[in-house]
């Protein structure tokens, strides 16, 4: 049997052995990084590096980093902290958002998944005036980017005090992030996104913006986030920055292979749906929708096949519902229950992607006799 082929890097992905390795060296030190002897210093000395190897990836400061247990806190963090007052976010951001802003404003999209300006300024201009705005700079279930420096010039233009959150856990070495240039106040991130492990994350709070407090206690992370910190993960995540950042040219460089896939699955059906193909992605995001298959079907076919994919996005597979994000860009209930995401990273090969074309052109030609009857 061959090796199966993991091709749902958005959900997360495979932790680099570097980052393996030197989490078990850290885990194989002493020291509670408030202690003031020297085992305390050294685990101080590990977060303070990785505080540092964060703020280079994302054109911050180091004093802006809080470490939280991934792109979930960090949100809520921000969102609740804003709780009662007006907070606009866009129609496609992640659950951990849009459930702590359940009277939010949102922002509609276009039919690419890309924020729809003009229309945001007719809200505005009607005098629904945020005090924050959250959007993300890419979309995980389509790798759409978002224009979030030209929507926060455009917001503070009707509000100039308005605060600025983007949730970047999946732009992280994928595309250049610098914080000011973003005019953003607060940004999340995820470690495991990037090769790092899962559970931990930051916040990146900028100086001067309102404060956030999410868990209360001692007086770890500037006293923003109460608890032991969880050193060797932290660390981890440090190096998985640093790592995500060196290797982010011969990432943007795979939106070849992206492009070759999707034009061989569209030759071969050419009623496949790929969204947001006609707007700037990163370059390892492919969200795709066989009408008339369900997503359900596609997968299990596939991971018979040896391929793990996700219907939607993964925190929310599991829930039959449709993907919020597809239908906010238009698609039916329908359309969007038979769309798949397949998303690649650090370790997959080109020869994993051409033998997933090849897996995935074998179920078509299985199904099509039943599509052609239902046409
Ligand atoms: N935001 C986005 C855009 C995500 O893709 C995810 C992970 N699915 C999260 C937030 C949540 O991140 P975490 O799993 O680190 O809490």
């Amino acid at each position: 049997m061959t090796k199966p082929v993991y091709l749902d890097y958005n959900a997360t992905a495979p932790v680099k052995p570097a980052i393996r390795d030197l989490m078990m060296v850290v885990l194989g030190e002493i020291g509670n990084a408030s202690s003031l002897h020297g085992h305390g210093r050294k685990a101080r000395g590990r977060i303070d590096r990785a505080r540092a190897q964060i703020a280079a990836l994302t054109g911050a400061q180091a004093n802006y980093v809080v470490f939280t247990a991934g792109a979930t806190e960090s949100n809520n963090a921000v969102l609740r902290a804003f709780s009662g007052q007006n907070i606009h976010i866009s129609a496609i951001e992640h659950p951990s958002v849009t459930e702590c802003a359940p009277d939010a404003t949102y922002i509609p999209v276009t039919k690419d998944g890309v924020i729809d300006l003009q229309a945001w300024e007719d809200i505005l201009k009607s005098g629904n005036l945020p005090a924050l705005v959250s959007i993300m700079l890419v979309n995980n279930e389509t790798g759409v980017i978002q224009p979030v420096a030209k929507a926060a010039r455009l917001v503070k233009t009707y509000a100039p005090d308005v605060y600025i959150h983007t949730d970047a856990a999946q732009a992280a070495g994928r595309i250049a992030i610098d914080m000011p240039s973003l005019y953003a106040d607060y940004l999340s991130l995820s470690a495991h996104k990037t090769g790092g492990p899962q559970g931990v994350g930051a916040l990146l709070i900028a100086p001067g913006a309102q404060d956030c407090k999410l868990i209360y206690g001692g007086g770890q992370e500037q006293r923003r986030r109460a608890g032991t910190e969880n050193v060797a993960a932290i660390a981890a995540f440090g190096l998985a920055a640093e790592l995500a950042g060196a290797d982010m040219t011969d990432f943007a460089a795979k939106a070849a292979w992206r492009d070759a896939l999707e034009g061989r699955l569209c030759a071969l059906a050419p009623e496949l749906k790929i969204y947001g193909r006609d707007t700037a992605r990163v370059a390892n995001t492919i969200a795709m929708a066989l009408p008339g298959v369900p997503a359900q079907t596609q997968l299990m076919a596939l991971d018979l096949a040896g391929f793990s994919l996700s219907s939607g996005a993964a925190c929310s597979s599991g829930t039959v519902r449709p993907s919020a994000t597809l239908i906010a860009m238009g698609a039916s209930e329908d359309e969007a229950g038979c769309a798949l995401r397949l998303s690649f990273g650090w370790d997959t090969a080109q020869d994993d992607l051409d033998r997933f074309f090849e897996s995935w052109k074998a179920f078509y030609e299985r199904i099509r006799p039943d599509l052609q009857k239902q046409a």
